[in-house]
C-alpha cells in the first residue's frame, strides 16, 4: 500500500458536512454528512404512531461540534483505506484541539 504523509484541510461545509481538502492540492478527499433530522421519524413522533420500515436519514444524535470531528476522523480513516493516504496534521475552522486529539486518537495505531 503507498502510503504519502500529507496536511490535510477539513471544512464545514453545511451544517451537518465536512470534507477534508488536501491542503497542497486543494482536492476533494471525502464528504461526510451526518444529519439531526428525518422527515419518517417527525411525523411519526407527531402522529404518535411507531415510524414504518424507512431508510431513516438520521444519523446523528450527538452535538454539531463532535459531528464535524467524527466525520472528519471517519474521512481519515476512509482516505487510508481507498487512497493508501496517512494524514499528519488536521487544519480544522472550529474546535481544533478536540480535533487534533480526535484524530490523534484514530489515525496513529
Ligand atoms: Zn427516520
Amino acid at each position: 500500500m503507498r502510503t504519502r504523509n500529507l496536511t490535510s484541510k477539513p471544512a464545514r461545509l453545511t451544517k451537518g458536512s465536512a470534507a477534508i481538502i488536501g491542503a497542497r492540492t486543494g482536492k476533494l478527499l471525502y464528504l461526510g454528512m451526518r444529519n439531526k433530522y428525518c422527515a419518517t421519524c417527525v411525523w411519526a413522533v407527531r402522529l404518535n404512531i411507531p415510524p414504518k420500515q424507512h431508510k431513516c436519514f438520521k444519523n446523528w444524535s450527538g452535538n454539531s461540534t463532535a459531528m464535524e470531528s467524527d466525520i472528519i476522523v471517519e474521512g481519515f480513516c476512509q482516505s487510508l483505506k481507498m487512497y493508501g493516504i496517512k494524514f499528519n496534521r488536521a487544519i480544522g475552522d472550529g474546535g481544533q484541539q478536540r480535533l487534533q486529539d480526535d484524530f490523534r486518537r484514530t489515525a496513529i495505531p
